[in-house]
C-alpha cells in the first residue's frame, strides 16, 4: 500500500505467474513452454530484423502477419487480431467485449487470469464448477450472461471439449460472444479448434498464441480470429492502448514460425507422443491422469499429497506447478518436456511413490 495509489490498485489481486527460477540447472516442467527450440527459420528472421530499420516504429497494422496467419487458417485478414502474447489479447476481449450488463461465464477450474482481468475491468464473473470428471457441462451454461470464455484444451487440467458442444454454445449464446482459449490446441488432434466455425458463427473468438506449440514464450506473440465486427472492436480498444504492440523483431519471427511448416509439425508430433509415453508411465506409478490434449499432463496420486511430492521433486532440481486450490490440490500440473526431461522425473517420481 502507498498514498500515492490510486484507491483502485489496492483493490486489484494481480495474476501470479508460474516460476522463471534463475537457476538454469533446474529441469524445468512448470510453466508448459516448448522443450524445444524456435525454428532455425525463426531464428535467421530475427537475425535479418535486426538491423537499422531497429529506428524506425513497426508497422502498426502487422499487415503482413496478419495477412500471414489468415493465410494459414484460411481467414481473411480482417478477421485477425494480433497482440503482445495472447494475454494482452485477453486483456483487449475482457476490455472490450465482456464489458456488458450480465455477468460473464468461465468454468470455476480455468486459466486463473481471466477473474484478474474481471476485477481489471471491473466486470462481474460467475464461476460454473465443472464436473466430477473435470468435463465442461453445457446445461450450466443455459443463463444469462454477458460473454463465455474458457480454454480448450481447458488448464490446468488438459480436458478437450469436443467442437460440437462448442457449437452448441454458439447457437444458445447468439447474443453474446464466446471465446475460445485455444492456448494448447496445436497439441490436440486435427479438426479440434473452433476456427472451422468462424465463418459460421459471428459471436465465436478464438485466440491462440505463440508461446507454446511454436516455442516464442520469449518473445510474446498471440492472436485472435473472429468476424471483421469483433476484431474492429479489439482494434478499437488497441489503437486507443497501444499502437505498436509488436516490434519489427518479433514480426519477423511471427511470420518466418508460420511458414516453416515442417518444423512446427515435427515438434508439436514429437511432443504429443512423448506426452502418450509419460500418461503411461504415470498410470503404471499408480497416478491418476486426466485425458490431456495438451503440453502438460494434470495427475494425482492417491497415497501422496499434491504439495509434498512438488516439494520433493524440488528437491531434486525437478520443478512442476501445484496449485493450492479446492478440488485440484491433491494434482500436479506436469509440462511435457523432452524424453530425457520426462525420464528424469520418471525416475524421481518411481522413488518417490515406487
Ligand atoms: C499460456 C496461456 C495463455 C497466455 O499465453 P501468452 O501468449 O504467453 O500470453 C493464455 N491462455 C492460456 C489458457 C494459457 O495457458
Amino acid at each position: 500500500m502507498s498514498k500515492y495509489w490510486s484507491d483502485f490498485v489496492g483493490t486489484l489481486d494481480p495474476y501470479t505467474p508460474g516460476e522463471q527460477p534463475a537457476n538454469t540447472n533446474l529441469t524445468k516442467l512448470n510453466t508448459n513452454e516448448n522443450p524445444y527450440p524456435p525454428s532455425p527459420a525463426v531464428m535467421e528472421a530475427m537475425r535479418c530484423a535486426v538491423n537499422d530499420d531497429l529506428r524506425l516504429y513497426p508497422p502498426p497494422n502487422a499487415d503482413l502477419l496478419k495477412q500471414t496467419i489468415a493465410d494459414y487458417f484460411q481467414l481473411t485478414p480482417a478477421q485477425v487480431f494480433v497482440g503482445n502474447g495472447s494475454d494482452e489479447v485477453l486483456a483487449h476481449v475482457f476490455n472490450g467485449l465482456f464489458r456488458q450488463a450480465q455477468p460473464i461465464l468461465f468454468p470455476d477450474i480455468s486459466y486463473s487470469f481471466y477473474p484478474v482481468y474481471c476485477g481489471l475491468y471491473a466486470i462481474e464473473f460467475n464461476k460454473i464448477p465443472l464436473a466430477e470428471d473435470f468435463t465442461l457441462n453445457l446445461d450450466d451454461y443455459r443463463r444469462a450472461n454477458g460473454g463465455i470464455i474458457f480454454p480448450n484444451p481447458n488448464a490446468p487440467t488438459g480436458r478437450l471439449l469436443a467442437l460440437d458442444a462448442i457449437e452448441s454454445l454458439l447457437q444458445e449464446n447468439s447474443d453474446s460472444v464466446v471465446v475460445v482459449d485455444e492456448a494448447y490446441i496445436d497439441f490436440a488432434d486435427a479438426n479440434a479448434s473452433a476456427v472451422s466455425l468462424i465463418d459460421q458463427y459471428d459471436n465465436l473468438l478464438v485466440v491462440q498464441t505463440m508461446s507454446k506449440s511454436r516455442a516464442l514464450a520469449g518473445l510474446r506473440i498471440g492472436y485472435a480470429l473472429g468476424s471483421a465486427h469483433l476484431v474492429e472492436g479489439l482494434e478499437r480498444i488497441k489503437n486507443s492502448f497501444n499502437s505498436y504492440p509488436l516490434g519489427h523483431v518479433q514480426l519477423a519471427a511471427a511470420v518466418a514460425s508460420f511458414n516453416d511448416r515442417d518444423y512446427f509439425e515435427a515438434t508439436r508430433k514429437q511432443v504429443i507422443s512423448s506426452r502418450e509415453l509419460l500418461v503411461d508411465q504415470l498410470e503404471t506409478l499408480g497416478f491418476e491422469v486426466l485425458p490431456s490434449a495438451a503440453n502438460f499432463v494434470f495427475a494425482r496420486h492417491g497415497a501422496y499429497l499434491g504439495a509434498d511430492l512438488t516439494r520433493s521433486l524440488r528437491e531434486q532440481n525437478i520443478i512442476i506447478r501445484h496449485f493450492n486450490k479446492p478440488r485440484i490440490d491433491e494434482f500436479l500440473r506436469i509440462t511435457v518436456g523432452t524424453p530425457e526431461q520426462n525420464q528424469q522425473l520418471i525416475a524421481a517420481l518411481t522413488e518417490l511413490v515406487g
